[in-house]
């Protein structure tokens, strides 16, 4: 068992922080209160190859390992939470075309991920009347010739307005329930998609979520991603790496919130000391330090599991649930260490609250996520 991480992991590590320290944690504030998507930002990050970062470089990836992708979240979480999403579902995109497309879906919609010419890149799923019941999605693809034809509703879309490219579920055999469903490769400006007003959020309000509406949205048939049926399960599979990105992002949230914390503590005087001093705010960082340790531990483990070849369904939903509710704790501790001040705008902690709600809600809310777990543990997946 080896604990310590590899040298090109360390050197990820160095210079995806000096970025995010450089580029995404100054423009964080603005983003949030203008709610202004980081295309400029996400571009640059395609350059650095984080966009596509576990697809191999023949189809224009970076060719790392989950444990890297994992490490590279954390630290633009820390930065900006918003732009660690826009990230996070990219790259799930990305990893959903290697392992589910053809070679000529492949090389054509991966390089213009990878390379930034497609800003981001979307996973629509959720309709106003299935989100946790994601098997009863109500968009529906019909094939016409060459084509086929979707008509429908998504909802909550991340980064939606901006996505080169989108996988997008729909029913194309109703009687099979959720064998039934497939998956098609949209791309934006499709003829019958019309991208919705977007979502007034509160937090994680620089990335994008819009709703996506279908009206006889003609697809051609050669983006069905593969075969018709198999769409539950690939949107399924692709989530369980999705929730290793956002377990890490929540991570690097609650790394954000403990340094803010230590900072403070240290420099705020009561009483004729510092509150570092004192034992309640004491147990405070400690407890976030703590539960730190243990995300970040639960997420990489995970992300090398994955990376093994392994079943790591169990593990990625244990690795969310933990540090998602973790880093919510975390937040709510960064904000009662900064006392009525944690409260204003003046102070990012105010900020990284509202960015880690979502965290619990998100790729399956955390109801969720002890339903899968329980379903393994019982034997019952
Ligand atoms: C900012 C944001 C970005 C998002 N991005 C995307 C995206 O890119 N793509 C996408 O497809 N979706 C996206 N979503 C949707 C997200 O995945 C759903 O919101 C989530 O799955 C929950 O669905 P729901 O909101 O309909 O809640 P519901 O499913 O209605 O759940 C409401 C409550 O009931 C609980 N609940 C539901 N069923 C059960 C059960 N069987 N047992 C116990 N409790 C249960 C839930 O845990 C929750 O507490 C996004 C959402 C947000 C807020």
């Amino acid at each position: 068992m080896d604990f310590e991480l590899q040298e090109e992991h360390k050197l990820l590590v160095e210079m995806v922080r000096h970025f995010a320290d450089k580029e995404l944690t100054p423009v964080a504030p603005q983003m949030d209160a203008q709610e202004e998507f980081p295309v400029n930002n996400l571009r640059k990050m395609a350059e650095l190859g984080l966009m596509a970062m576990t697809v191999p470089e023949k189809y224009g990836g970076s060719g790392m390992d989950t444990v890297s992708f994992s490490l590279a979240m954390m630290e633009v979480g820390r930065a900006c939470a918003s732009t660690a999403v826009t990230m996070s579902v990219t790259n799930m995109v990305a990893e959903g075309i290697h392992r589910f497309g053809n070679d000529d879906q492949k090389k054509k919609y991966i390089p213009p991920i990878a390379s930034g010419e497609f800003a981001a890149a979307s996973f629509a799923l959720t309709e106003p009347w299935a989100g946790s019941d994601a098997a009863a999605i109500k968009t529906a693809a019909v094939r016409d010739g060459d084509y086929y034809v979707i008509n429908g509703e998504k909802v909550f879309t991340t980064s939606g307005a901006y996505a080169g490219v989108m996988m997008v579920a729909a029913v194309t055999d109703r009687s099979k329930g959720k064998h039934g469903i497939s998956v098609f490769l949209v791309e934006q400006g499709a003829p019958g998609l019309t991208i919705g007003k977007a979502e007034e959020k509160m937090g994680q309000r620089g990335s994008n979520t819009v709703s996506l509406i279908f009206e006889d949205c003609r697809v051609p048939a050669e983006n069905l991603l593969g075969q018709e049926g198999d769409g539950f399960k690939i949107m399924l599979a692709d989530l369980d790496g999705g929730r290793i990105g956002i377990g890490s992002m929540a991570c690097g949230v609650m790394k954000a919130c403990l340094e803010e914390s230590i900072k403070y503590s240290k420099g705020r005087v009561q009483f004729g000391r510092p509150i570092s001093d004192f034992q309640a705010i004491q147990w405070m960082l400690a407890d976030m330090a703590t539960e730190l340790e243990a995300a970040e531990n639960m997420v990489l483990q995970a992300a090398w599991l994955k990376d093994q070849g392994v079943r790591f369904t169990q593990a990625a939903s244990m690795a969310k649930l933990f540090a998602t509710e973790a880093a919510n704790q975390a937040a709510y501790k960064a904000v009662q260490i900064h006392g009525g001040y944690g409260y204003t705008r003046e102070f990012p902690v105010e900020r990284f609250y509202r960015d880690v709600r979502v965290t619990t809600l998100y790729e399956g809310t955390s109801e969720i996520q002890r339903i899968v777990i329980a379903r393994n543990i019982l034997g019952k997946l």
